[in-house]
């Protein structure tokens, strides 16, 4: 297919050259100049306007930072630019209103398009093996599953269109909350006189269990080997955990559920990001 891949950044450069290595054409359009040079490099053919980049492709892959920029590229360069009948894939983590009112445009001009939100971060995305939670009509997602299956290892129909955003925030919300008690039950488990690894062995095998003391343990030295074993780096950043707590609020609000723990986990994501955004969320334990 001849795919036209827009936001080649930290998640997209990856992403747009699986696309290639799995035999697919690709136009590529970024603002960053420099991720439009690593994007030739890789194999894309680059453009300096997304409204070029998507002239007779089949279909166009997105990955941007936020709703309102997913929106004005849709808006701007894409629905009505692209060729009729191409499908379209939004793979960025935005709000769930945003996601169907943009999925509902290009409905509405003709398009196929899901919402594609991504499990998984750059190491994933890089290596080709992210899980896609997708939204969207069962034709979409047929053609959409052609192409996330170049870049992931599971593809997964979540339900209608904004139900990957749906999916992806609410997984997120979990997440942060299970690596804050994770935290929690380590350091106290330290503070009273428990070996931290022997908290580990025990826990992991007991009810504790869970993936963010199993698979990512917020302690150095401690369990599996993680973000916390290289000071933190590389992983998944504080600022994008709280971009998602955010987002798992708003829509909390909107659908009126009720989130305790999400909204306490939202603020203590908050007062850490202030000094520790680009650190692994699980660095979170530093502040315990
Ligand atoms: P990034 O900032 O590295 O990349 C975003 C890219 O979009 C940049 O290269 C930027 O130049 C480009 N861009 C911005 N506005 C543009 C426009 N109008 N037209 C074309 N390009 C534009 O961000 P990222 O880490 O790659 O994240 C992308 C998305 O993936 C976000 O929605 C994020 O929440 C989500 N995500 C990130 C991770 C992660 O670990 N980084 C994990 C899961 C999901």
């Amino acid at each position: 297919m001849k795919i036209a891949f827009i936001g080649l950044g930290n998640m997209g450069g990856g992403m747009a050259a699986n696309l290639v290595k799995a035999g697919h054409e690709v136009n590529a359009f970024d603002l960053s100049e420099d991720a439009l040079a690593t994007a030739k490099d890789n194999g894309c053919t680059t453009f300096t306007d997304a409204s070029e980049a998507v002239q007779g492709v089949d279909g166009v892959v997105t990955m941007l930072p936020n709703g309102a920029i997913v929106k004005s590229v849709y808006e701007g360069s894409v629905i009505g630019k692209t060729p009729p009948g191409a499908v379209l894939l939004d793979c960025s983590t935005i709000d769930v209103a945003t996601a169907k009112e943009v999925i509902a445009l290009a409905e509405a001009a003709g398009y196929d398009m899901v919402d594609a939100p991504v499990s998984g971060g750059i190491a994933a995305a890089n290596g080709g093996t992210l899980t896609f939670m997708v939204g969207g009509t069962d034709k979409a997602f047929a053609r959409a599953e052609v192409v996330l299956n170049a870049m992931g290892k599971a593809v997964i129909h979540a339900g209608d269109a904004g139900a990957g955003q749906t999916a992806k925030i609410c997984n997120n919300m979990l997440l942060a909350i299970s690596m804050i008690g994770t935290a929690e039950a380590m350091k106290m488990a330290e503070k009273l006189g428990l070996d931290p690894q022997k908290f580990y062995e025990i826990s992991s095998q007991s009810s504790g269990y869970c993936w963010s003391l199993n698979a990512y343990t917020p302690l150095p030295g401690v369990g599996v080997e993680s973000p916390a074993d290289k000071d933190y780096q590389g992983g998944f950043a504080t600022g994008l955990m709280l971009k998602d707590l955010k987002l798992a609020m708003d829509a909390a609000q909107t659908a009126d559920a009720s989130t305790p723990l999400g909204r306490h986990a939202k603020e203590l994501y908050e007062q850490f990001a202030e000094d520790n955004a680009g650190l692994d969320f699980s660095a979170i334990i530093k502040s315990l």
